[in-house]
């Protein structure tokens, strides 16, 4: 048996979750005719309080469509210098809509609004025009850590008395939601849109959506069509995000326990873990030969990543069970 602590991505669904997939009512979504499409866009635009949903194939799909809705060529958009959307998307936002990302420093992925006031251009014949400022949460490079409700809100009404929209990365927005016991209608108040996955710790195949007003989510299906992200008989996979929304949100508490649970352990055998920033459901272990610690893990059918050099990342997810926690920790225990 393997233990896949790699990331929360590697979710296979349910029996449970397979029998509502072969039982969704599907039609062709680009005619908006899907029902169970309809219905999931519905569930989630009241979740968030927020006009409208969409349902889209992938998270990096979703931040790239929030971008490009929300900006021109040649804007500016600011993000967290460890952000998600910087990283690893590709360069979407640059490829496909002419867009400067600028980098703005933040502390376990957080930035302060100060920081922010003075990245945000002003009218200057120089300068791009600042469109859109983008916070992740949780952040996933500092380690699924979390924004508090005042900063998120605080640099919210920043950006948008300086005519900025603001988007949030919430990939895992339902993790920091529960760690923080925030509903996510409350979190998500100050922000313009959000992107959030079904497809992590939610435990969907495939899927993201994006909530907003309905002039955005109007202008997001158009990009949507024009990325080709457009789908036909979608209910097949919506009805697996529909479960996840409906029944794996609480459970995600199991999650952040689990990590914990490791990250005492690791620290207890020694290891430096800084307990402080174990949020919700990663573990971050800086480790000086990281490469061969991964190795050795391999062997005893262990998987876990890296998140920079010389960082593991271990991420609980709902096919960890309390009992894979033991082994990992007596198997690193034991090893040489
Ligand atoms: C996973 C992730 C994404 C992208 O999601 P994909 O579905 O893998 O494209 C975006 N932002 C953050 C913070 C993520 O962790």
């Amino acid at each position: 048996m393997l233990i896949d602590l790699r990331s929360d991505t590697v979710t296979k669904p349910s029996l449970a979750m397979r029998k509502a997939i072969a039982e969704a009512e599907v039609g062709d979504d680009i005619y908006g005719e899907d029902p169970t499409v309809n219905q999931l866009q519905e569930y989630a635009a009241q979740l968030f309080e927020k006009e409208a949903a969409l349902f889209l194939t992938s998270g990096t799909q979703g931040n790239t469509i929030a971008i490009l809705s929300q900006t021109e060529p040649g804007s500016e958009v600011l993000v967290e210098a460890d952000a998600h959307i910087f990283w690893y998307e590709g360069g979407a936002s640059a490829a496909l809509g002419g867009i400067q990302l600028h980098q703005v420093p933040g502390r376990k992925g957080i930035m302060t609004t100060e920081d922010v006031l003075s990245r945000i251009r002003s009218e200057n014949v120089h300068f791009p025009p600042t469109k859109l400022l983008c916070l992740e949460n949780t952040h996933n490079r500092a380690g699924g850590t979390c924004w508090s409700l005042e900063e998120v809100n605080s640099v919210g009404e920043a950006a948008h008395s300086k005519g900025l929209k603001v988007h949030m990365d919430g990939a895992r927005i339902f993790n920091a939601s529960v760690a923080k016991k925030i509903p996510v209608k409350d979190y998500t108040k100050e922000v313009d849109s959000v992107q959030f996955c079904l497809s992590k710790g939610l435990g969907a195949p495939v899927g993201s959506m994006l909530v907003g007003s309905k002039e955005f989510i109007d202008k997001a299906r158009f990009w949507r069509k024009r990325l080709g992200g457009a789908m036909r008989q979608a209910g097949i996979l919506a009805s697996a995000g529909l479960y996840a929304l409906e029944h794996n949100i609480e459970r995600l508490e199991e999650d952040h326990a689990l990590a914990k649970k490791l990250a005492c352990g690791l620290k207890a055998l020694g290891l430096d873990v800084n307990l402080n920033e174990v949020e919700t459901n990663m573990v971050m272990l800086p480790y000086a030969d990281a490469d061969s610690l991964l190795e050795k893990l391999r062997q005893k059918n262990i998987l876990a990543g890296l998140s920079k050099p010389g960082v593991i990342r271990f991420v609980t997810h709902l096919d960890v069970s309390f009992n894979d926690i033991d082994y990992t920790l007596e198997t690193i225990a034991k090893l040489p």
